[in-house]
């Protein structure tokens, strides 16, 4: 018996389609690229409701003849090759002809286009592959394409999309790829009515500060570099603006957004000391080469590329990354740190330098741990920074710490002794869960011990982090955080617990706000929870800070007090604790 059945085209086209648009954001995609090869010079993306019920594009390109009009919507219609060479001489976005078909294949469609020439245009509505309607039709010169209901004939698909504030993101996240590679280009994109970008055409630096904010000017250094096998520009992150995640990273080869570890690692790799391990700068690279020299056969919805002279170009960015922040560096320091520069003048004649006298206080014991006023003390301890959120230790009974408590460091390791036997203490994960503690009882107390800050800040986000913000506003009350909305992504902070640094407010509330989204994605339960956690590690002191032993104290002090001294909010050990039976197995 022949159990073999050809597929029906309706199937075969919704299994393909699945391999192309496989959320709302990749349609986006498709259609954002479409209109740049289209040569458009101004492009409208209108979405609602995270793109489920319409994802619109409306361009000023080459519009379609008739003929093109219908022809699009068939697999394997491409208007950009005619033969099999010319995949190696590939500068627009698609060229597989696939993207219309599939969208036509999971949505109601609606097309218009008109030639430049031409005095009417083509209107074409096509569902699940089938055409509907075709009209004549006046229109503006371009086309105009609306993706209706998405996924309207797979329940199952349509069942899997995320939140719309989830599915946002992602469209956001391909406008913002987009955009900033194509910055000569004006677009505008529109959630549910609300006009969230409107960016004119511009130069590179325009357009990042147009999309993540005017301030971003001040946070870059551009880098350019004229070679034979590459050409690249863009801006990297002041080393001070590294974040904990990997956020607002993009590399663009030849206009297309990639991702390549070779050449995130080349760019990260620069900054080597510059940057606290697991932090991550900003970086806007587009790199140019001969299309020839790139390895085409890669499938053109994924975000990689192989490079023929990968090592050369990883040399090259590298280098020309190290070079702006060398340069710029050095720059920034003479400019506005006067005082350190050295005097070079010649000293007067027979003057006979003084020989430099060295202080010391001979009855400096570094393992105990009273305060000294030598300075040696704090000079040895100069890379230490101010905790100003340490509380004066309080007596504390529970706390089962020695009264000649000796207090060392042993590489990051506090070492302790105990009551019970030897503490040996990893000092950022204890004071993420001091902090985290502090901030949960405030909330939970009820009392917000919110100052109020004497210049309220200004914080300037994108759309979507603004709308997870506005969400976050009645949690970061909770814990003395008050921001308000000023509108069009513009918020406000009155007040901040004082163990807050203001300078760095925007960076704390992106953090939280990346945190967040991240926890979302994953189903962290406890939103509330999320925000403590969050702050907690961002205020903490990281592992290199090297701390005055009367704040060790205080730290220890203060973790033996806390619910759960033992793990860190994110559930790892703060601790090892030796007890002299342990010892005592150890040298059997
Ligand atoms: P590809 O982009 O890989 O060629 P698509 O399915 O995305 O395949 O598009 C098929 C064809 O439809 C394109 O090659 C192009 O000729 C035409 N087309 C699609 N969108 C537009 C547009 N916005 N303006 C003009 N022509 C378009
Ligand atoms: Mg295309």
């Amino acid at each position: 018996m022949d159990i073999i059945n050809i597929l029906p085209d309706s199937v075969a086209n919704q299994i393909a389609a699945g391999e192309v648009v496989d959320r709302p954001a990749s349609a986006v995609k498709e259609l954002l690229e479409n209109a740049l090869d289209a040569g458009a010079t101004s492009i409208q993306l209108i979405v609602k409701d995270a793109g489920r019920t319409l994802i619109q594009v409306i361009d000023n390109g080459c519009g379609m003849s008739e003929n093109d009009a219908i022809l699009c919507f068939e697999r394997h219609a491409t208007s950009k090759i005619h033969k099999a060479n010319d995949l190696f001489a590939i500068r627009t976005m698609g060229f597989r002809g696939e993207a219309l078909a599939s969208i036509a294949a999971v949505a109601q469609v609606e097309l218009k286009t008109r030639l430049h020439d031409d005095e009417l245009g083509t209107q074409i509505i096509i569902e699940g592959s089938e055409i509907k309607e075709k009209t004549q039709c006046s229109c503006c010169s371009g086309t105009s394409i609306s993706v209706k209901n998405l996924f309207y004939n797979i329940p199952a698909r349509r069942n899997f999309l995320k939140k719309d504030s989830i599915e946002l993101s992602h469209i956001e996240e391909i406008f913002k790829r987009v955009a900033l590679s194509n910055f000569n280009v004006a677009f505008t994109f529109h959630h549910n009515g609300r006009l969230l970008y409107d960016l004119k055409a511009s130069n590179f630096a325009q357009r990042i500060a147009g999309i993540f904010g005017a301030n971003y000017n001040q946070r870059l250094y551009k880098i350019e570099e004229d070679t034979e096998p590459v050409k690249i520009f863009g801006y990297v992150g002041k080393a001070e603006y590294a974040k904990r995640i990997r956020g607002e990273q993009y590399l663009f080869v030849n206009g297309r957004y990639i991702k390549h570890l070779g050449l995130s690692a080349a760019v990260e790799k620069a900054y080597n000391e510059l940057i606290p391990e697991h932090t991550y700068p900003a970086y806007f690279v587009l790199i140019n080469v001969d299309p020839s020299r790139l390895d085409v056969n890669i499938h053109p919805t994924k975000t990689e590329v192989r490079f023929i002279d990968e090592q050369v170009i990883f040399a090259i960015l590298r280098a020309a990354t190290k070079k702006a922040l060398g340069q710029y560096v050095l720059a920034t320091e003479l400019d506005f740190n006067p005082s350190t520069e050295i005097d070079f003048s010649p000293a007067p004649k027979n003057h006979i330098p003084e020989a430099p006298k060295i202080t010391y206080n001979p009855s400096y014991n570094p393992f105990h741990s009273a305060p000294s006023t030598s300075t040696s003390a704090s000079t040895a301890h100069s890379r230490s920074i101010e905790i100003e959120s340490f509380p004066e230790p309080e007596p504390i009974e529970s706390v089962p710490v020695n009264s000649h408590q000796e207090l060392n460091y042993l590489g990051h390791y506090i070492i302790t002794t105990l009551k019970s036997g030897i503490a040996i203490i990893d000092q950022q994960r204890a004071h993420e869960r001091i902090l985290y503690e502090r901030l949960l009882s405030r909330r939970e107390s009820g009392i917000t011990t919110a100052q109020q800050l004497l210049f309220p800040i200004n914080c300037r986000f994108n759309s979507s982090d603004s709308e997870l913000l506005t969400e976050l506003i009645p949690d970061l009350k909770q814990v003395g955080i008050i921001v308000s909305s000023l509108g069009q992504n513009n918020f406000v902070v009155t007040a901040a617990p004082s163990d807050f640094k203001e300078s760095e407010m925007q960076q704390i509330l992106e953090q939280t706000i990346n945190d967040y989204k991240n926890n979302m994605l994953q189903k962290f339960s406890d939103r509330d929870k999320s925000i403590c956690l969050s702050l907690a590690r961002q205020m903490a002191v990281d592992a290199d800070t090297i701390l005055k032993p009367e704040e060790m104290q205080s730290l220890i002090a203060d973790l033996f007090s806390c619910q759960a001294p033992n793990i860190s909010p994110s559930g790892k050990r703060t601790m090892i604790i030796l007890s002299e039976q342990d010892l005592a197995e150890r040298f059997k």
